[in-house]
């Protein structure tokens, strides 16, 4: 099913047509309401003049994090605060929060973008759905229940956390969907696993997954554990949350809704824009939005883009998984190394749980790299040849898919901790030195 057909299935030629006009709206408001975008606009000698056309977007200033911080709280909304209706902030980093404020309209369109995900993902009306994102100042929560709202689905607002009730809820009240985070959905999915309530008496069928990287290893370890079709959602608080894209049946990448939020690729260090299909950092101008619309915003995501139609219909732009954020790699004896590269060899292989950890370190001036994982109940063993052997194996997979060699730790199953919202993954002790 498809959500709102004129926008998701439209011409590639009226969709420019159509971010053309918006772009150019938005670059309006933004110039004459919100002071730092005019002064960065007047020190580059652009006003909104020269941005006739989509390509003339190159002119425009990016937007950083490191922005929504200097400018905080409210020095780039580009209405009085009075128009704002609703305040989130982003959940991770440490210091200063970024705030984002979004007027009445801006929540119709998260709204909107919200059901389109939803209604991809194959769930309805007549659904039941579990939002088991937190809810508060971070997007995951109140995103996922706004967007099952606006299809007319039944929402229980149950936030992450106390996982006992998470599954007696899930059951009696026959939910259909869990909306969580991948790693999350992993950690409930054991608790089902251990739960004394027969797995089909369960409803569930959907997951809508994301606010973290995940790899196609996790998804089928998802789709397996808990006998579902596991689904991507995306979003990222600068631009409105959950529902900046999302997989459809087909699950071969994520539509963007490139209507409201309008991508480019760009090199990660130079910012000059790539051609469709080469992986850089991913940059989104907000081109709907009234409450802080931002311009070419460096979300920090590597990914590329395909603009190809897809077979179900839609003709919106495809994003591939990400990979990590530019902030996730890790450079490790000069090599550059993604969590994610070591989570897809990890899901390949049958012995071991997906919970895993990487560990570095210096020492005398080298850099330890070490890889923690879990053995599967069935597989762990006292024998030690067994052991070593297992760890043999996992050394020469991980060192032929990131080309060093890292130390690997078995550990017990359930021993590495559980993320009850976002994976933390990686533990750098070199920063701290
Ligand atoms: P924070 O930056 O504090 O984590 P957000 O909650 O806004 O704040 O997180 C947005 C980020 O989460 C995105 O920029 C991206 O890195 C990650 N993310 C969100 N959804 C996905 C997804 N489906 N796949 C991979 N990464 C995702
Ligand atoms: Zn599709």
């Amino acid at each position: 099913m498809i959500w709102n057909e004129t926008m998701e299935c439209m011409s590639r030629k009226d969709m420019r047509k159509l971010q053309e006009i918006r772009l150019k709206k938005t670059v309006e408001r933004i110039y004459h309401n919100c002071e730092p975008y005019r002064k960065r606009m007047q020190e580059k000698g652009i006003t909104p003049a020269d941005i006739q056309s989509l390509d003339d977007i190159v002119k425009l200033p990016f937007t950083s994090k490191k922005d929504l911080r200097d400018y905080y709280p409210f020095q780039l909304l580009s209405v009085p605060l009075s128009e704002v209706v609703r305040i989130q902030a982003s959940s991770g980093t440490t210091g200063k929060p970024i705030v984002v404020g979004y007027t009445r309209n801006d929540l119709n369109i998260w709204g909107e973008v919200g059901a389109r995900c939803f209604t991809a993902f194959g769930l309805g009306r007549n659904d039941v759905v579990q939002v088991s994102y937190g809810y508060g100042l971070f997007t995951g929560g109140l995103g996922a229940h706004c967007a099952v709202e606006t299809i007319g689905g039944t929402v229980i607002p149950m936030s992450s956390g106390n996982t006992e009730k998470q599954i007696l809820l899930m059951h009696d009240l026959g939910a259909v969907g869990l909306a969580c985070t991948p790693s999350y959905a992993l950690f409930l999915a054991d608790a089902l696993l251990d739960s004394p309530i027969p797995r089909e008496e369960f409803q569930l069928k959907i997951g809508a997954f994301g606010a973290e990287p995940w790899t196609e290893g996790m998804r089928k370890e998802l789709e397996e554990k808990l006998g579902i079709k596991a689904y991507d959602l995306y979003g990222l608080t600068e631009i409105i949350g959950p529902g900046v894209g999302h997989e459809c049946e087909c699950q071969n990448g994520t539509h963007l809704c490139e209507d409201h939020f309008y991508p480019e690729i760009v090199d990660p260090s130079t910012g000059e824009p790539l051609p469709p299909g080469k992986t850089g950092e991913l940059v989104f101008s907000t081109i709907t939005k009234e409450g802080m619309p931002l311009l070419r915003f460096r979300t920090r995501d590597l990914t590329s883009l395909n603009y190809e139609p897809c077979s179900c219909g839609r003709t919106s732009v495809r994003m591939n998984r990400i990979l990590g954020r530019c902030d996730d790699m890790l450079i490790i004896r000069g090599v550059n190394v993604f969590p994610s590269q070591v989570e897809s060899v990890i899901c390949e292989m049958p012995q071991l749980e997906p919970h895993y950890l990487l560990v570095v370190d210096r020492v005398n001036n080298l850099d330890t790299f070490e890889v923690q994982v879990e053995v599967k109940e069935e597989f762990y063993s006292d024998e030690i040849s067994k052991m070593l052997d297992l760890r043999k194996q996992i050394i020469h997979r991980l060192q032929s898919v990131l080309t060093i060699s890292p130390e690997v730790r078995l550990v017990e199953p359930r021993t590495i901790e559980r993320s009850q919202g976002k994976a933390k993954r990686v533990i750098d002790k070199r920063s701290f030195i």
